[in-house]
């Protein structure tokens, strides 16, 4: 099954310039959402992952799915202002703006192995942020995996260098 069939382009959103990989295509249809939940499965079972962190808001689809397939527990990383007890927090840069992200402060254990899940890998810094909140809760970065990598000119790997990257779908930036 080709995974990119089912990735629509929305050029032009949310800003103009910017062509947007909606991924809703993909797990509204059961056979590429499960083909796409097996497929990250299988790459990360066994290397003894107990927590898998996400992204608000896209990354929390194959997140959970991941964290109950894997045996792990789920941790939530989210806008700021949104979680209730004591946070950590990153800044970061998107492609389109800047951010900050929160984590609980007790989410991770110290030493854990993590498996840090997003949808999509652009420039890189939504990551490296997240990795960042990881590492200064205690926890290990096993893997970091997202469904689509936009490969070309964002150059997201290289901000994530020393890291094992997993991505499903390679899409090359359109210029
Ligand atoms: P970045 O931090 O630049 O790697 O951006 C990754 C985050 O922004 C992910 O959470 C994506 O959901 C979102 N994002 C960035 N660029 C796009 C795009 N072209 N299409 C869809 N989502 C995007």
């Amino acid at each position: 099954m080709n995974l990119e069939d089912y990735i629509r382009n929305v050029p032009n959103f949310p800003i103009e310039g910017i062509q947007f990989k909606d991924v809703t295509t993909l797990c509204k249809v059961h056979s590429s959402f499960k083909e796409s939940c097996d497929r990250l499965v299988n790459y990360f079972k066994d290397k003894g992952i107990t927590k898998v962190c996400a992204v608000e808001a896209r990354g929390y689809i194959w997140g959970g799915v991941l964290a109950y397939q894997l045996g792990a527990g789920f941790i939530l990383i989210r806008k700021p202002g949104k979680l209730p007890a004591e946070t950590i927090s990153e800044i970061y840069e998107l492609e389109y703006g800047t951010d900050t992200i929160e984590m609980h402060k007790d989410a991770i254990e110290k030493d854990e192995r993590v498996l840090l899940f997003d949808d999509l890998l652009a420039t890189g810094g939504t990551a490296k942020a997240a990795c960042n909140l990881i590492e200064k809760a205690g926890g290990i970065v096993n893997g970091i995996a997202f469904v689509i990598e936009l490969t070309g000119s964002l150059h997201g790997r290289d901000k994530l260098k020393g890291y094992n990257i997993v991505s499903l779908v390679k899409i090359p930036v359109e210029e």
